[in-house]
């Protein structure tokens, strides 16, 4: 006989794990260079900038879609200045 609950899950307890399950909305942030929206802390997929230096070659990934080569090395830029920067 294979393991199985010794009890019925009530309705509110059910409902309670079910409360956090909904997705929340994708975050985005405007990009300062061309001012299309992307994730935050990553470089626009659009102008290929992060932190307003070129990283990402956005010809080449155009003409190449299926690979994302230079995509890797965005989490390894020192930062300008040491400070954070919101867009609230
Ligand atoms: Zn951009």
């Amino acid at each position: 006989m294979p393991p199985h609950p010794k009890r019925k899950l009530s309705k509110g307890r059910r409902d309670r794990r079910r409360a956090n399950d909904a997705l929340q909305p994708v975050h985005l942030v405007k990009c300062k260079q061309c001012g299309s929206m992307r994730l935050p802390h990553h470089a626009c997929p659009d102008c290929g900038t992060y932190n307003g230096q070129t990283v990402l070659d956005v010809e080449e990934r155009s003409r190449r879609p299926a690979s994302r080569p230079a995509v890797r090395s965005v989490a390894h830029l020192p930062q300008q200045g040491g400070e954070q920067t919101h867009d609230l």
